[in-house]
């Protein structure tokens, strides 16, 4: 079958779109910038999505931690829309389809979760919008619903920090921590939860193929670690020291505090669903995932 994938051009969407094409899926890629093998938003808005199309996936969104831009209402708007409108597009796109996909996966993130040091946060833990990060993801959220004669499962995907070579926080933290300048954030206590790459792609694809997933669904590893723990692991497995701490105020000055609390908060929250519908995680243990992220060694 076919599977849409928006903002598959990135990080998440190269290694899905290799996991997919492996399980013989004809990947189509929706891309700001038109290509081979691409459509863009325009063209998804004008021709609608390819039919029939089995699934569709939305991974596009601004990169809300990049340091060289500045935290400016222009490029709120950004991280906003390119989440919001991109996953809108898509929703309408399913609406109006000949043929009803039968999933449509979209990206959330734990930061739908108050940070807190004592809740354990399952996808039953009520959300309400306390920041401008968990109005955007209940909004990210919302935007996906179809109507509802549609028979399509809408799954939204609440992930922690993604581990992985190419990119995200490993690819910005590798430089630093290889030269010894590496270490916690603020004290290290707080949650830090995340998932390898693999093993997102991986919930992705289950979450395309098992009639029973449906709704939140937290993408984090079941093994719960803190800032502290996390770095360490980090720095044993790149055998570096990690002994200067990042003071909080220094990311608050260099990111503003509204964003600089994805690194400085945290959640503790755990695969409720994931496990109870039996999905197993290729790297549940924090050792694995940052050894195989090192090693470059990241096949499925
Ligand atoms: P990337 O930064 O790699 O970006 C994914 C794609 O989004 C890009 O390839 C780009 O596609 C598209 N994009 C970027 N900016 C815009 C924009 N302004 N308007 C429209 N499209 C845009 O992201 P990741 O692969 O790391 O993450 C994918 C999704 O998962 C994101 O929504 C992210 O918020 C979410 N997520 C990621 C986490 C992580 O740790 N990486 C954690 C939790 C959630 P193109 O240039 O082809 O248009």
């Amino acid at each position: 079958g076919t599977v849409v994938v928006g903002g598959g051009s990135g990080f998440i969407g190269s290694y899905l779109s290799k996991l997919l094409s492996a399980k013989g899926y004809d990947v189509h890629i929706i891309s700001r910038m038109p290509g081979i093998q691409r459509m863009t938003w325009t063209d998804l808005k004008e021709k609608g999505l390819p039919e029939p199309t089995t699934a569709v996936v939305n991974l596009a969104g601004q990169n809300v931690l990049d340091p060289s831009r500045r935290w400016t209402t222009g490029f709120k708007q950004n991280v906003w829309n390119s989440r919001v409108n991109t996953t809108t597009a898509l929703a309408n796109a399913i609406n109006r389809a000949e043929t009803t996909p039968t999933a449509f996966v979209t990206m959330s993130g734990v930061g739908i979760y108050k940070p807190c040091e004592s809740t354990i946060y399952n996808e039953s833990k009520e959300t309400t919008e306390f920041d401008f990060l968990s109005k955007l993801c209940h909004t990210w959220e919302k935007s996906a619903v179809l109507l509802s004669d549609k028979a399509c499962r809408v799954v939204n995907l609440r992930s922690g920090v993604v581990l992985g070579r190419n990119g995200g926080m490993i690819k910005q933290l590798y430089w630093p921590f290889y030269l010894g300048l590496g270490g916690p954030i603020g004290n290290g206590k707080q949650y830090l939860p995340w998932i390898h790459v693999i093993d997102l792609c991986r919930l992705i694809l289950f979450s395309i193929e098992k009639s029973n997933v449906t709704g939140p669904m937290n993408a984090v590893a079941p093994d719960i670690v803190t800032n502290a723990k996390f770095t360490s692991v980090l720095a044993d497995t790149m055998k570096r020291p990690a002994v200067f701490p990042v003071p909080a105020f220094v990311l608050d000055v260099i990111f503003n505090g509204e964003r600089a609390k994805m690194m400085t908060q945290g959640q503790k929250v755990i695969p409720e669903k994931a496990s109870n519908l039996g999905f197993n995680f290729l790297y549940p243990k924090i050792e694995d995932a940052c050894r195989i992220t090192i090693e470059g060694k990241e096949t499925d």
